[in-house]
């Protein structure tokens, strides 16, 4: 698998992607990330990858040409490209299932302002929003894209089990609550059947405990 960002700000993914689960998954070979600037791609002097729009109105636009070049600089037959944008369809757990098994995939993040409609007309495959509210930029929405993709490829968590009980899985299963030392802090005590070692009887209480 292997993910390629485009954004204006690339050193934005340092931190969440150098740690952790996703950095594991890097040095692994599970999947390969590269972040790159939008501006490698620019075509002059300035590195001018954003204008304004024609017969005016506020902000600035992403401009198409920059961002047609980097797709057909990283693309392959293979590959999926997604917009980050708050018009997009909300993101869900059985999107991040979807997108796991694809085998490459481009993000491209959006910052302050909008896209060259013709962008989303002739080079994405689909347009990603993460929820129904307005970021400064696409990098953080691309970040938990990313992290939702990698932890469901297989090896990288170190128990696989841990997807199959996990909230929003794919069977809709919720799941029941957890403890862990010590079993009475202050008073406020583990369930006794968690202690009782009665599997039958464990099985039974995180059913009921589902949430
Ligand atoms: N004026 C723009 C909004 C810009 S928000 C408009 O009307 O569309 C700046 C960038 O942040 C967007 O280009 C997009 O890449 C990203 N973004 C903001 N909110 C988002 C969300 N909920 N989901 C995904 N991306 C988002």
């Amino acid at each position: 698998m292997k993910i390629d960002i485009l954004t204006l700000f690339p050193e934005m993914f340092d931190g969440p992607f150098s740690e952790s689960m996703i950095k594991r998954a890097q040095e692994d070979g599970l999947v390969e990330i590269k972040v790159h600037n939008i501006r490698n791609w620019a075509t002059d002097k300035h590195n001018t990858v954003d204008d304004k729009p024609y017969s005016g109105g506020a902000g600035m636009v992403l401009m198409v040409e920059p961002i047609f070049n980097a797709i057909n600089d990283l693309k392959n037959k293979n590959s999926k490209v997604f917009l980050m944008s708050p018009q997009g369809k909300t993101y869900t757990q059985k999107t991040a299932y979807s997108l796991a098994k694809e085998k490459h995939i481009i993000l491209i993040a959006g910052h302050y302002e909008g896209f060259d409609e013709r962008i989303r007309e002739n080079l994405i495959d689909g347009e990603i929003s993460i929820g129904e509210y307005v970021l400064t930029g696409g990098e953080l929405p691309a970040m938990i894209v990313t992290d939702t993709i990698v932890r469901l490829i297989p090896g990288v968590l170190g128990d696989q089990n841990s997807l199959k009980g996990e909230t929003h899985s794919r069977k809709g299963l919720t799941k029941h609550p957890v403890y862990t030392r010590p079993e009475d802090f202050k008073g406020w005590k583990v369930p006794e059947v968690l202690l009782s070692g009665n599997h039958a009887e464990i099985e039974k209480w995180k059913k009921d405990n589902n949430r």
